[in-house]
């Protein structure tokens, strides 16, 4: 929706575009249906850190640089995440991710031990790419018309007036609302101050400190909480790159052990077959010293030859990866807070009725803490308190 400088009112306004807020908005507005529900997001489609690349440069091109699929690590005592799991499934929006992993030891060698936290459980894959699933899940139910989406927006301040919420944008337009979900704890956290040029958090500017204890707890919990960085490297192979060995699954994991992760850099390497049947090369790293003599990287060819170089030694002797060229394209998304760590928000304060505000997303406490499973949990725990 194209914004001139103006006012706008909602019965509720949900911050943030990312899969919580997609799962609550469709769960919401089914049983809400003539409510006025707005969606901001400041990135330019739905998805948030479960979306994919579509390369202008590089047409054709669809790679999910987030997370590429998703784990459910325990939904057998949880009949609410059970039955929204089978949900989307029987909707055919994902499907049970049956692709290879490999885990990696010391010597690049296959190791026993397979675990990750990104693959306990059961695994599951967008049978469309990442973002599609979070405008998948929007959709159903028809009910995308019925939600405004206001994208490229970026909410930089709350107000709480006595009968209402009143959102402002970086571009100056005003949102107002009687309710609001936060499915995002930028506004909520200190990484606000520097990201905004702030010098008060802006639900803290909101909402005193003493006017609410559950806001007060959720802000000191938040303070704990930090963000782990991750970049991630886009590799667009050359047309006549494939696996060694015939391979016909949509992708294929690589993790490393935490040594061999030390010494070339990696965490995770996903290869990703497109529709054109090239394939495409997700490599994820979240080694601090890496990522900050890189994040500012001012030559990106010196950092691709790096990467080319770790990747070639890593599948050296591998039975089914080729080495790369240095003429493969490249691009790089640099996550600053790709996934909260420390401690997880207790799920008791997700809905604060006396201000009317909601938060929802892979931040709050439990076994899906950091991930997905728990962003959608979360969300479809906060529909059920949810009741305006
Ligand atoms: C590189 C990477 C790999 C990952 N791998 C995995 C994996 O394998 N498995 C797994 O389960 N999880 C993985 N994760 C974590 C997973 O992506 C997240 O847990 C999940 O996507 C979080 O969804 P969410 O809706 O809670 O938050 P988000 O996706 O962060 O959604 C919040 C949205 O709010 C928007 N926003 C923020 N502030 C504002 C504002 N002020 N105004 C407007 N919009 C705003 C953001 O742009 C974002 O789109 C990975 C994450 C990354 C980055």
């Amino acid at each position: 929706m194209k914004l001139i400088k103006s006012n706008f009112s909602y019965d509720l306004l949900i911050i943030g575009g990312g899969i919580s807020a997609c799962v609550f908005a469709s769960k919401y507005l089914k049983n809400n249906i003539t409510k006025k529900v707005a969606l901001i997001e400041i990135g330019r489609g739905l998805g948030g850190r479960s979306s994919t690349r579509i390369s202008k440069r590089f047409r054709g091109w669809e790679l999910n640089h987030g997370a590429p699929n998703f784990n459910i690590s325990n939904s057998k005592n949880n009949p609410l995440l059970k039955n929204y799991i089978d949900e989307l499934v029987e909707n055919k929006f994902i499907k049970i991710d049956d692709s290879e992993i490999f885990f990696l030891n010391e010597d690049s060698n296959l190791d026993t031990i397979k675990k990750s936290e990104f693959s306990s459980g059961v695994n599951y894959l967008s049978l469309d790419s990442m973002s599609q699933l979070s405008q998948n899940i929007i959709d159903s139910n028809n009910l995308k018309s019925k939600i405004d989406f206001y994208f490229e927006t970026f909410i930089v301040d709350l107000k709480f007036n006595d009968n209402e919420w009143v959102l402002t944008s970086k571009d100056g337009n005003k949102f107002k609302s009687k309710y609001i979900i936060c499915s995002t704890n930028l506004l909520l956290h200190k990484r606000s101050l520097k990201i905004l040029n702030i010098n008060q958090i802006p639900l803290r500017k909101a909402i005193p400190i003493n006017n609410d204890k559950k806001i007060d707890l959720l802000l000191n919990f938040l303070d704990k909480q930090s963000f782990i960085p991750r970049l991630t490297f886009l590799i667009y192979t050359n047309e006549n790159y494939s696996f060694k060995d015939f391979y016909n699954k949509k992708q294929r994991y690589f993790y490393l052990k935490n040594s061999l992760e030390n010494k070339y850099k990696f965490e995770r390497i996903i290869f990703q077959m497109q529709d054109n049947n090239k394939l495409g090369i997700v490599v994820h790293s979240r080694n601090i010293e890496f990522i900050n003599n890189h994040i500012n990287a001012i030559d990106e060819n010196v950092l691709k030859q790096k990467i080319i170089t770790n990747f070639n030694k890593l599948f050296e002797d591998n039975s089914v990866i080729n080495k790369l060229t240095f003429d493969e394209k490249f691009s790089i998304m640099k996550w600053r807070a790709s996934q909260p760590c420390g401690v997880g928000v207790p799920l008791s304060l997700q809905f604060i009725s006396k201000y009317r505000i909601g938060f929802c997303g892979d931040w709050f406490e439990g076994n899906g803490f950091g991930r997905i499973e728990g962003s959608i949990l979360s969300a479809l725990l906060l529909e059920k308190k949810f009741k305006i």
